[in-house]
This record gives structure tokens, C-alpha cells and sequence, in this order.
């Protein structure tokens, strides 16, 4: 089954920004903070009875009663439901990766599994969130009005948004939350895809239909975030390097920001200025991403493929090269886990399917006679075939050779292509690292 496909749908996710006035801020607040309790207590409940190794689908069930009757009359019982429900799922999501565990399976990206946690900001502090149910809330984005009803004691909210909303579709349920870092109230809301707008197409019935029937390799890379090969010899690639750039400058900034803290009293707001570093750092890297994953899979489209293989490296130490995988590690630990999923995203959107393939031996295997070159992979990205006489760029030769493992045809090797690929501009602005304002453009909605 296609990544993400449920019986149900693709979900996608807006995040917009809201506006409350001062009375309207005020019943969210006592919302937020009564919705945020309630996860807290029942959630304390059921970590306990997991820890003694009594929490059985009955005990969720007789959890979820007892606490439902204790807040549907303070929350509405619209809302109890929904926080409730999100807390069930939050628990059977994590029993199922004990299972997996216990299978030895463990997703790669995901370290370990942990039971839910608290909705807290501090020790003492409850973070001021809460869940809707899909019947709960009305978007006029005529009027740019978010509003919320059944809210138990506030009753109705209507809240003024900011933000485009680039999916359509069936509404599902909706989460609020105020952040405290930056001192601003958000609403993600959820829908299951069926129109997407897309810069430079408009609205799109998704997923699209491919144009051929093309296969291609791709191989994720640091210097080439993107290395693609088509089956009928073209191929291009996508930089990496601004990532690089970004990442090389932040962790520069945040320790001097740090030295300069260990050399003053630590200040109250220290700890909130650091964690809007990392977030804007975090959130250029995936507007990068998002930029050259979108226009990697228009050119896909454009040229017909249908289909993508894309190497699935064994942990993140994937280069034979030390240098390499100390940058990988550290730059891209999470970046590539990002990447990977805005790849599976968009793919689908564009009607491509999207096959992972294990990575060991393509970036050794010679394309062009199909041996094992000892030591080929020379400097600066190259790979050379002794016999051919050729320098290849090492990575559209790890993208070759993905394709070739991956699928069932014979794929004769372009040379051109291999030696000399098409570089794919990005289409923003080239980074100026940390530069105010954007250097990109802002992150749309996934
Ligand atoms: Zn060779």
C-alpha cells in the first residue's frame, strides 16, 4: 500500500494563525486550561496503571467513561470527547510501537517508545491546548473567521485567523494551542485531501494522474540533498549545500548566544530566546526542503515518471567516507527524516509512487561495466570507471544504481547524464544564512 494511504484518505494539516480579541483570548485560556487538565489527569491514570501493567483496552474504556462524566459539563461533551479520543490514540499508537519493538522492527527514525506524555511547559506550568471534533468549528475564510462551538461553559468563540489554507477536502478534527515562546495562539486543522492549491497550478484535484510511465532513482545526499535518475538517461540534481550553510550557521550562533550566557547571570528569558534559535533554524531548513522537494517532483512529473526508487540508507552512517557521515550526522540527523517524508508527500500528490530500496553497495557498483572499482570514489563527489575513462558524478551513480536494483527493466546507463547532470535550480532566493526577513519562502502548509 502507497505510504500514508489510509482507508480513509491522506490527511494534511493548515496551521493558521489566531487572532483572539481580549474576551475571546479569555475564553480560550479557560478552555485551554481546563482541556490541558483534563489530559493531564486521565493521562497520569493510565500511565500508572501501564507501569503496574494494568492498562487493558477495558481499563482505556472505563478511563475514558469516568472522565468523560467528570468534564463534559465544564468542556461540552464535544470536546471532552475529542481530547479524550486524542489521548486514546496517542496510547494505542504507542502500544503498537511496543509491539514492533518487541519485534525487533522499530521504525528507523524513532529511537524508542515512550508512553504519552503530559500537555505541561514546566514543572508546574500546564501548556494551554486543546482538541476539537470535526463538527465542532466552522472555517469562513470569506471573512477570515475561525468559529469554535459546543465549548461547554465558554459556550462559542469566534476568532479572527491569519494564514493561507492550501488543502481541501473532508474537515476532521482541529487542535488549538497558545505558544508561549513566541506569545501567539494557533489552530492546526485537519482535513482528508482532495484539492490541493499548488504555486503555479492553482487548486488540483490530488493525487494527480502521471503524465508516462517512466521510473527514476534518487538518491538523499548532503551536498546533493536530491540525486536523480531517469530510466531514459536524464537526470538532475538538487543542492544541499544551503542546508549545510544554514545548519553551520546556527549552530554557530546559538553557541555563542550560549557563552555569552555562561559568562552573564543566567536571565529568565534565556531559555526562550535559545528555544526560538533552534526553531528558526528548524523552520528555514524546512522551507528549503520543502522548496526543492516540490520542484523535484514537478520536474518528475513533468517528464513523465510515474514512479520514484529511493535509497533507504541503513541508519544515518551512510557515506564510506568519514568526513562525509560526520557532516551527515550532524547536520542532518533530522533533516533526513524530514526529508524523506516531505519526498512521500509531495510524491503523492503528484500522482508518484514512491519505493524505498536498501542502499547498500549503490554508491560502489560502476554504472557504466557494472563492476566493484576499489577505491573509485575519488574526491570532491566524483567516481571514476578505470576502463571507460570517465569521472561520473558519485551521486547521480548511487541514483543509477538505486533505479537499477529497484526495478524489474534494463537500464542502459546515459554517460552524459552520469557525467554531466543538469543542476536544478530550487527557485528561492540563495540563502543568506540567518539573514532577517525571508530568504525563502514561508513554509506552506503540509
Ligand atoms: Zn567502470
Amino acid at each position: 500500500m502507497p505510504w500514508g494511504r489510509r482507508a480513509n484518505g491522506v490527511i494534511r494539516t493548515a496551521v493558521l494563525r489566531l487572532e483572539p480579541g481580549p474576551e475571546e483570548e479569555e475564553k480560550l485560556r479557560l478552555v485551554c486550561e481546563l482541556a490541558s487538565k483534563l489530559w493531564n489527569e486521565l493521562n497520569y491514570r493510565r500511565r500508572r496503571l501501564f507501569f503496574e501493567g494494568k492498562l487493558t483496552q477495558q481499563k482505556l474504556y472505563e478511563t475514558y467513561k469516568e472522565f468523560y462524566y467528570m468534564y463534559n459539563r465544564l468542556l461540552g461533551s464535544a470536546t471532552t470527547q475529542a481530547i479524550i479520543a486524542k489521548n486514546d490514540t496517542a496510547w494505542r499508537s504507542f502500544f503498537r510501537l511496543l509491539a514492533l519493538k518487541k519485534k525487533g522492527r522499530l521504525p528507523p527514525h524513532i529511537a524508542r517508545a515512550s508512553p504519552p506524555g503530559y500537555r505541561k511547559r514546566s514543572r508546574r506550568r500546564r501548556r494551554l491546548w486543546l482538541a476539537l471534533r470535526q463538527d465542532q468549528y466552522r472555517v469562513d475564510t470569506e471573512r477570515g473567521i475561525v468559529e469554535i462551538r459546543r465549548l461547554g461553559v465558554a459556550g462559542v468563540v469566534r476568532v479572527r485567523y491569519r494564514g493561507l489554507i492550501h488543502v481541501r477536502g473532508r474537515q476532521r478534527g482541529a487542535e488549538i494551542w497558545y505558544d508561549h515562546d513566541r506569545r501567539r495562539w494557533y489552530i492546526a486543522i485537519s482535513y482528508t485531501v482532495e484539492e490541493k492549491l499548488i504555486h503555479g497550478r492553482g487548486w488540483v484535484r490530488v493525487p494527480m494522474k502521471p503524465r508516462g510511465s517512466l521510473e527514476a532513482g534518487v538518491d538523499l545526499g548532503v551536498d546533493n540533498l536530491l540525486a536523480v535518475y531517469v530510466e531514459n538517461g536524464e537526470g538532475f540534481l538538487v543542492n544541499g549545500r544551503p542546508l549545510k550553510a544554514e545548519s553551520f550557521y546556527w549552530q554557530r550562533r546559538i553557541a555563542r548566544y550560549k557563552s555569552v550566557l555562561d559568562r552573564a547571570d543566567g536571565a529568565g528569558s534565556t531559555s526562550r530566546r535559545l528555544r526560538l534559535m533552534y526553531r528558526r533554524w528548524r523552520a528555514r531548513i524546512r522551507a528549503y526542503i520543502d522548496a526543492a522537494v516540490r520542484r523535484a517532483m514537478e520536474e518528475l512529473y513533468s517528464r513523465g515518471v510515474a514512479r520514484i526508487y529511493v535509497g533507504y540508507p541503513r541508519g544515518i552512517a551512510r557515506r564510506g567516507d568519514g568526513n562525509g557521515k560526520l557532516n551527515f550526522e550532524r547536520v542532518h540527523v533530522w533533516t533526513y527524516g524530514l526529508l524523506l517524508r516531505r519526498l512521500k508527500e509531495v510524491a503523492w500528490e503528484y500522482g508518484i509512487e514512491v519505493v524505498e530500496v536498501d542502499e547498500a553497495y549503490t554508491s560502489q557498483r560502476c554504472p557504466l561495466c557494472g563492476a566493484v572499482h576499489p577505491r573509485a570514489r575519488v574526491h570532491r563527489g566524483l567516481y571514476i570507471c578505470p576502463h571507460r575513462r570517465l569521472a561520473m558524478n558519485a551521486d547521480m551513480a548511487a541514483a543509477y544504481n538505486i533505479l537499477a536494483k529497484g526495478t524489474k527493466r534494463t537500464i542502459t546507463p546515459s554517460p552524459e547524464a552520469l557525467t554531466h547532470p543538469h543542476r536544478l535550480g530550487v527557485g528561492v532566493t540563495p540563502p543568506r544564512p540567518g539573514a532577517r526577513g525571508g530568504a525563502y519562502p514561508r513554509p506552506s502548509n503540509q
